[in-house]
């Protein structure tokens, strides 16, 4: 199938009319790109789950234009989401809630509660405003690679296997959502995201953080969301995440570091690792740059013949908890503190 990529204003008419026809589009959105399609309809849903190679159990998020869309696909709402709606969306944030029976499983990976978002992103919610249905999507990247913060990396991934990409620039946040599930007492962090925890617990009080996210998960462990359990955000080569002090981390690199290895440092650091394949992870200080980066620095390395990666962690203040939880996903948790 040809993928077609649109770009401006006039083509908001053609991609929403993708998305009615049951069709696969790509979405720019302030997080990472999403691929998306009908929430609803079962077959164009289903499509998602094979351009991405993504397992069935691995439920989707739907994305919708207004708030008000929320009881139409959920149940139960309690004032809490809408006390969140109304300071964080559209924004980075996802809320889980019981589904509404007009959701289908296939959506949710078989999962009663349905994971819902409005982005935060202008030609998006008027695709899905003129395409009048919810978009379910996961990030634009085959499963198992980092997620896409620019068209041309979706593009990489999914060329030929959508129906059409929106380029919308590249994304301002550069990680996805945070996933809070408001289900359970008291809430719980199942992901952490482009909104931090700290927002999220200035409305919301306690929130437990689930362990998948700080922690590998142990065999025949049973995960709280499915997705928890898949490899993510991997690069081709192993990467190792170093984390402690940002000149511990940068030592304890150059010691271990060998030919041929490739490195994802902090701004700061980058002289010390001059004559090795080097990403910049962005300012120790600046965890904005940190998240814009960070997908695109883990895939910049699957087109250099590096043999291993090590990579600087941020601390988990603020954005630098979805950093540091995105990099050691992406190292299969292979973690030194030093
Ligand atoms: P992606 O956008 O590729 O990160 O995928 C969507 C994420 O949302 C996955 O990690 C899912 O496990 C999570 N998710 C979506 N719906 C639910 C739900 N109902 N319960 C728990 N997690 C969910
Ligand atoms: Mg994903």
């Amino acid at each position: 199938m040809e993928t077609k990529l649109f770009k401006s204003e006039h083509d908001i008419p053609a991609a929403a009319e993708i998305l009615r026809q049951g069709g696969l589009l790509g979405i720019p959105t302030e997080t990472v790109y999403g691929l998306g399609a009908n929430a609803l309809d079962e077959e164009a849903v289903k499509g998602i789950f094979e351009a991405k190679g993504r397992p069935q159990d691995n439920p989707l998020i739907l994305h919708i234009p207004h708030v008000d869309w929320l009881e139409r696909y959920c149940e139960n709402v309690p004032k809490e989401a809408y006390l969140l709606a109304e300071k964080f969306w559209p924004g980075p944030l996802t809320m889980i809630l019981p589904k509404k029976d007009i959701v289908p499983l296939r959506t949710t990976g078989g999962l009663s509660t349905v994971g819902v978002r409005m982005p935060d992103h202008r030609l998006t919610l008027e695709i899905i405003r003129q395409a009048d249905v919810p978009v379910a999507a996961p990030s634009g990247n085959t499963s198992g690679r980092p997620s896409p913060t620019k068209a041309e990396h979706m593009l990489e991934d999914m060329q030929g296997k959508i129906h059409g990409i929106f380029d919308g620039g590249a994304c301002r946040v550069g990680v996805e959502s945070t996933i809070v599930d408001l289900t359970v007492t008291p809430p719980r962090l199942l992901r952490p995201g482009g909104l931090s925890l700290e927002d999220l617990q200035s409305v919301l009080g306690e929130i437990v953080v689930d362990k998948a996210v700080t922690e590998k998960m142990k065999e025949g462990e049973k995960p709280r969301a499915p997705g928890m359990k898949y490899r993510h955000y991997a690069p081709k080569a192993p990467v190792t995440v170093v984390c402690g002090e940002p000149n511990k981390t940068a030592e304890y690199i150059r010691e271990h570091l060998q030919k041929g290895n490739g490195v994802i440092c902090f701004t700061e650091f980058a002289p010390l690792f001059e004559g090795y394949a080097t990403q910049i992870l962005g300012e120790v200080s600046n965890k904005h740059q940190q998240a814009q980066r960070v997908f695109d620095a883990l895939r910049a390395f699957d087109s250099l013949p590096v043999t291993a990666i090590y990579a600087q962690c941020p601390d988990t203040e603020g954005l630098g908890l979805a950093v540091s939880n995105r990099l050691k996903k992406a190292a299969g948790f292979c973690v030194v503190e030093v």
